[in-house]
């Protein structure tokens, strides 16, 4: 045993706060100090924290029967998959736990999709710059971003990569070993950058004409972030294949999805048995509390809400950030807002130190101002529950440029 080295294997760094106890959208760390929540265990806890109904179903379902394996239906995976199914493009879909293996589960599908269809070759994704699909291998290797890679090579093959958004070069990158496209709706950990809708419909078009399949990834835009179910809703088509995951219990059990088109299933089936499964898959308890999530959001309009109410006050608040010295751009798509820190407001120069250090130092200083916010690289993002009020979204931005500001010298002398 080292005194030097943590128990939890230090693989990222955590912020210092330890938070105990949520309720709302406020989490109280060890001292009892209030953070109002615009991080939301990473766009996940669209209810908020200690929701009665929620913990209520976890303690009932536990109380009846806690986990079987997937080697049997289960009467809550079954009600919980028919919702989304209902809520979806989707004809049928796969259960797992996290968003890496949702992608994951796509990953397989689309070559498995292929093989079937008697093109083994068709294996390759292409994917986009600046993309994030999670930390399996099949996940980084479908992600263009050293810092993912660097260190767990041999990667897999079967990815290509092109600019994000840039529909003339993914196209260019088409040939007889092309499975299809896998794209974020909207680059979330990216820094909330959303795909244009001609680029995005450029990307099914072409699937079309190819026989190809396109992935969309959910995962983080998905579940009414955007004020829509989906990010695609509102582009004029659906995907092939959709993984999701933040938001589908709120995070109160981990549970996540891989939405699959009637279409894929249907030659999937000519090609002998599919072997893909998890031992947690549509856990009874996660099945149960992901069920009720839905059944309040779709009660209390907590999309709609957010699309027409809570949504455009975001933009609107964090627009009017756009005069702080240190603000290049303050953008939201729905509930996803971020603030690009830079050191020139005119070129959108960075800070000298290593690029990265403005998010994070910005985040610090909003944590001790009594706001959870993340700080992705040069900017600070905030993904709330769906249940926040424009008053608490006029109080987080309040604090942001108060952080802003006391961190303002700092960054200068870094420079
Ligand atoms: N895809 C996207 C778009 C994500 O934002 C994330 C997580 N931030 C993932 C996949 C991976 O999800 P998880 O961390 O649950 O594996």
């Amino acid at each position: 045993m080292s005194a030097s080295i943590p128990a939890l294997m230090p693989v990222y760094p955590r912020c210092d706060v330890r938070p105990v106890r949520g309720e709302g959208v406020y989490l109280y760390g060890e001292d009892g100090t209030q953070y109002l929540d615009f991080a939301a265990g990473i766009a996940v806890n669209a209810l908020g924290h200690g929701h009665p109904v929620l913990t209520k179903a976890i303690a009932d379902q536990a109380a009846t029967l806690m986990h079987v394996s997937n080697l049997y239906g289960s009467p809550q995976g079954e009600a919980f998959a028919q919702k989304l199914v209902d809520a979806s493009f989707a004809d049928t879909l796969f259960f797992t736990n996290s968003g890496t293996e949702a992608v994951e589960c796509a990953i397989k599908t689309a070559r498995r999709y292929h093989f079937a269809n008697g093109n083994p070759e068709r294996h390759t994704l292409i994917t986009f710059n600046n993309a994030f699909h999670g930390r399996t291998m099949g996940a980084i290797s479908a992600t263009n971003q050293a810092k993912m890679r660097d260190g767990f090579e041999p990667l897999l093959p079967g990815f290509a990569y092109a600019p994000f958004n840039d529909l003339d070069a993914a196209l260019a990158l088409v040939d007889d070993h092309t499975a299809g496209f896998m794209v974020e709706t909207i680059q979330g950990e990216g820094g909330v950058s959303a795909a244009t809708p001609e680029f995005i419909q450029g990307l099914r078009r072409a699937a079309d004409e190819h026989g190809l399949l396109l992935v969309l990834d959910e995962v983080q835009c998905g579940y009414g972030r955007t004020g829509k179910m989906w990010g695609h809703e509102t582009m004029g088509f659906t995907p092939d294949l959709m993984p999701m995951a933040k938001g589908l219990s709120s995070g109160y059990l981990p549970i996540s999805a891989t939405a699959v088109a009637a279409h894929v299933v249907e030659v999937l089936k000519t090609g002998g048995d599919f072997v893909h499964g998890f031992t947690y898959s549509g856990h009874p308890v996660a099945a149960a509390v992901a069920l009720k999530n839905i059944e309040i959001i779709e009660r209390e309009g907590l999309v709609e809400r957010t699309g027409s109410v809570t949504g455009p006050h975001l933009a609107k608040a964090l627009a009017t950030l756009n005069d702080h010295p240190l603000v290049g751009e303050a953008r939201s798509i729905g509930l996803l807002g971020a603030v690009e820190i830079v050191a020139d407001k005119a070129t959108r120069a960075r800070f000298g130190g290593a690029e990265g250090t403005a998010g994070p130092m910005a985040r610090d200083a909003c944590i001790a101002n009594g706001l959870m916010v993340r700080g992705i690289r040069d900017s600070l993002v905030m993904c709330p529950p769906l249940i926040i009020s424009t008053d608490q979204i006029d109080e987080m931005v309040a604090i942001i440029r108060k952080s802003l500001d006391e961190v303002l010298p700092k960054l200068r002398a870094l420079s």
